[in-house]
C-alpha cells in the first residue's frame, strides 16, 4: 500500500465511525446509491439492480441481490431516514434478485411478487440442491395481473404483462416519482438471459416492451435489471425500443436461417447481430448463441 492509498484508507476507516453509511462513499469511493427522482433511486452491488423508495412513512425495496449486498443496502437505506421497511418486491424469481430475501425477513411487512414466482423460485432452488432450497425466502403476497398500494405519499403499481424474461416478471411503477423498475425485462445493450425453462417468451417480451413504452408517460426514468457497463442501468423509452428491436432481429435472424435450411449449430456461429454489435458488452458472460438457441426453440417447438 503506498502512502496515498494508506491515507485514503485511514480517512475512510476513521470516517466510518462518525458518518452515515451512504455518505462514507462520497469521500473516496463511488456510492452504490443513486437518487433518480423525488425519493426513488438505485443501489448497485452484486446481481440485479436494486430499486428503492424512502419516505417518512416507509422504505420499499425492489429485489434483494445476494445476502451480503442486501445487508449493505439495508444499512445504507436505514441511514437515510427514520422510517421502517415496509415491503420488498421481487421483479422475478432469479437468484441474483431473490437470494438476498433472507436479509429482509422480519424487517419488511411483506414480500410481493407475481403469483408464478414462488413456484419458479422453488423449482430453480431444487435444481441447485438442498442447501439452496433451504436458503430460500419466498414472496408471501402475490398477484395475478396488477397490484397497487400506497406507501406514504407514493403510489406503487405492479403489473404483469405475460411471459417475457421468465413466466413471472413484474414491472413496478412509482407513480409520483415517475420511475419504473423493469427488472430483467431490460438488459441494457447486452445479450439477455431468456429463461425458456421458466416460461420465457421472446415474442411476448417484444409486445411487453412496446406496451410499457406506450402505457406510461414519455419522460419515465427506467431502472434496468442489468446493463452494459458502457451504458449503465438506467435510461429512457428509447432504450426499451432498442431492446425490442434486438429481440425482433433475433427472431428474424433465426426464422430466416430456419427457412434457408440452416442447422442450429450454423445459426449459433455468430457473436453479434448486425446493428447490435454493442450488445456484446464488456465483461458480459451471456453469449448471443444462447439467445439464438432459445429463439430456435421458440420458433420450432409447440410451446
Ligand atoms: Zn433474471
Amino acid at each position: 500500500m503506498d502512502r496515498r492509498e494508506f491515507l485514503l484508507k485511514s480517512a475512510l476507516m476513521g470516517a466510518a465511525a462518525t458518518l452515515p453509511f451512504h455518505k462514507l462513499f462520497a469521500l473516496g469511493q463511488e456510492s452504490p446509491f443513486t437518487t433518480l427522482r423525488r425519493n426513488v433511486g438505485t443501489f448497485v452491488g452484486s446481481g440485479g439492480t436494486i430499486g428503492w423508495l424512502v419516505n417518512k412513512d416507509g422504505i420499499v425495496v425492489i429485489d434483494s441481490q445476494f445476502p451480503e449486498s442486501a445487508r449493505t443496502c439495508i444499512s445504507g437505506l436505514e441511514d437515510m431516514g427514520d422510517a421502517a421497511f415496509d415491503m420488498l418486491i421481487n421483479t422475478h424469481h432469479h437468484g441474483d434478485h431473490t437470494a438476498g430475501n433472507p436479509a429482509f425477513e422480519g424487517k419488511v411487512k411483506r414480500i410481493v411478487a407475481h403469483e408464478n414466482v414462488p413456484d419458479l423460485q422453488k423449482a430453480a432452488a431444487e435444481r441447485n440442491g438442498k442447501e439452496a432450497l433451504d436458503a430460500q425466502v419466498y414472496p408471501d403476497t402475490t398477484y395475478s395481473k396488477t397490484w397497487t398500494t400506497d406507501v406514504g405519499d407514493e403510489t406503487i403499481r405492479l403489473t404483469h404483462y405475460g411471459p417475457a424474461h421468465t413466466g413471472g416478471d413484474t414491472v413496478i411503477y412509482f407513480e409520483k416519482a415517475n420511475v419504473i423498475h423493469m427488472g430483467d425485462l431490460m438488459f441494457n445493450r447486452a445479450h439477455p438471459f431468456i429463461d425458456r425453462g421458466s416460461g420465457a417468451s421472446i415474442s411476448n417480451w417484444i409486445t411487453t416492451l412496446e406496451t410499457v413504452a406506450d402505457e406510461y408517460p414519455a419522460d419515465v426514468i427506467y431502472i434496468f435489471g442489468h446493463g452494459n457497463t458502457d451504458y449503465g442501468i438506467t435510461g429512457d423509452k428509447s432504450d426499451l425500443m432498442l431492446k425490442r428491436d434486438f429481440l425482433t432481429a433475433l427472431l428474424n435472424y433465426t426464422e430466416k436461417g430456419i427457412s434457408a435450411g440452416k442447422s442450429l449449430e450454423e445459426l449459433k456461429a455468430v457473436e453479434t447481430l448486425d446493428g447490435f454489435e454493442e450488445f456484446k458488452a464488456p465483461g458480459w458472460r451471456l453469449p448471443l448463441s444462447a439467445n439464438i438457441e432459445v429463439a430456435y426453440a421458440e420458433l420450432t417447438e409447440d410451446n
